[in-house]
């Protein structure tokens, strides 16, 4: 039962060898009562109403045993019935056609209702053919229409047998045919949904070792095609975190590389004799701590994406000054910006409005904004940040006058992950890009606290981003 075919072909069979002898049965007792038994009875009915007719004009059948003998052996010549004569005055049979056995005597109460011209029937349907009983009792009355004598026809019992015998050969017969074709239709049923469901699982292999697109074929049912497209779904998904992997890949080997070969180099120095030369050594241990320092955005970037990708971006809240804070928060990325000969420009309103934020977080969100600012700004470029509050909400613009964003790049730069086609500087790459992880994180930040971020930006001329946050 392990195929599908085997499961197929007993689920058409199985039904019907549980319902089919109930059926049969059912359906052997309807037919044998209500058709061939009401049959029978109609037909000894008739001939009883014949045969009494015939003898009611012979009056000496009453009077002479022989004479009786004669008249029945005559009349009932052709007929395949056992018939007999009952002498109402003598109060016995008088004579016997085809006897299979002594009819019993006529009670008052059958007396008296033949008396009144009624033809009886007496029938006891048994499984067993042999058993039934059909006989039909027909008056014979004189001119008088007085009860003379009682003509009783009985069906013979090898004609009933062969008659019902017939009927349940018929029966049975047609419904183990109607089996076979159930377990025929079953087979084939089977073999086709086995077929399908094959293609179906080719089809799904050569996804697995293959980039050719699946294509369901015409004939295939909803199902299955359903099945297709899930699998076409998958493949997607699998597709798409294929990509993000290598890109993730890809950006950490770059943006490890830099700071790691800088690092390197440092240290070599160092042990070739220039911690000898105490100006030296201090401008390599301060190279080398920037270059640590560097890393630190790329670590907190990374755990926000391993935080992205398992949910668990967890904010702690607390009531924030923005006049305040903003100004300490962003003079490390001052210091940064004059650094790069990029000048500065603040405008922090000293009432900006509290909010409910997270601290560290939203220090993050800025970070990566201005390192975008900084990284994709020429120097002697500028660097503006901004912020202002309305009655709903606080913004915080961070604008620079740097290369600027493609427009196809526009709609993924969210994305995790996506670093934008223009190379900072006109292709020069003389500041290489990041990870690609900076403003999607800081989206999700800013998502978090029930905000959004807006950009415009244009090829050569720069970009603004503007973080808003509720009130
Ligand atoms: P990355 O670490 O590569 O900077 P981000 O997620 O911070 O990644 O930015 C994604 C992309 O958006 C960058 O690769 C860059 O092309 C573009 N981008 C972001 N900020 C700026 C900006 N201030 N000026 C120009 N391009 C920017």
């Amino acid at each position: 039962m392990k195929t599908l075919r085997a499961q197929l072909i007993l689920s058409h069979v199985l039904p019907l060898l549980f319902l089919l002898p109930l059926l049969i049965a059912l359906l052997l007792y309807i037919l044998e009562t209500q058709v061939l038994l009401a049959d029978l009875k109609a037909e000894l009915a008739n001939q009883a109403v014949i045969l009494a007719q015939s003898a009611q004009f012979r009056a000496v059948v009453f009077q002479d045993r022989t004479e009786a003998q004669l008249f029945l052996e005559n009349a009932a010549r052709d007929l395949n019935t056992d018939v007999a004569l009952y002498n109402v005055n003598s109060a016995e049979w008088v004579a016997l056609f085809n006897p299979q056995s002594s009819p019993d005597a006529p009670t008052q109460n059958e007396l008296a209702a033949l008396a009144s011209g009624e033809t009886l029937l007496r029938a006891d349907y048994n499984i067993d053919p042999a058993q039934i009983d059909a006989q039909a009792f027909a008056p014979v009355l004189n001119a008088q229409q007085e009860l003379v004598g009682i003509m009783r026809v009985q069906a013979r019992i090898e004609q009933v047998s062969a008659r019902f015998t017939q009927l349940r050969a018929l029966v049975i017969g047609s419904a183990l045919f109607a089996t076979l074709v159930a377990v025929a239709i079953g087979a084939w049923v089977g073999a086709r949904t086995a077929r399908r469901l094959n293609a179906v699982t080719q089809a799904i292999t050569r996804v697995a070792s293959s980039d050719a697109p699946i294509v369901p074929a015409q004939n295939m049912p909803q199902e299955f095609r359903a099945t297709f497209d899930a699998v076409s779904a998958l493949r997607a998904r699998l597709l798409a975190s294929e990509v993000a992997r290598k890109r993730l890949l890809a950006n950490l080997v770059h943006e490890l590389g830099r700071p790691l070969a800088a690092l390197q180099a440092a240290i070599r120095a160092l042990r070739q004799g220039a911690d000898r030369d105490d100006a030296l050594r201090q401008e390599l241990l301060l190279g080398m701590d920037e270059q640590l320092e560097r890393l630190r955005p790329l670590l907190d970037n990374l755990a926000g994406l391993h935080g992205e990708l398992t949910g668990a971006l967890e904010l702690h809240r607390a009531p924030l000054a923005l006049s305040e804070w903003l100004p300490k928060t962003v003079a490390l990325w001052r210091h940064a910006a004059e650094q790069k000969q990029l000048t500065w420009h603040q405008e922090i309103p000293a009432d900006l409005p509290s909010i409910n934020a997270d601290a560290d977080k939203l220090a993050q969100v800025l970070g990566n904004l201005l390192s975008n600012a900084c990284k994709y700004t020429p120097e002697g470029g500028e660097i503006f940040l901004r912020a202002g509050a309305d009655a709903r909400e606080i913004w915080i613009a961070v604008q620079d006058t740097g290369v600027g964003i493609a427009p196809e790049d526009v709609p993924h730069i969210f994305d995790p992950l996506y670093r934008g086609s223009t190379a900072p500087f006109g292709g020069s790459n003389r500041f290489p890009q990041g990870m690609g992880l900076g403003l999607a994180i800081a989206r999700d930040i800013v998502n978090a606290h029930g905000g959004r971020i807006e950009v415009e930006s244009e090829i050569g001329k720069g970009s603004c981003f503007k973080v808003r946050l509720p009130i």
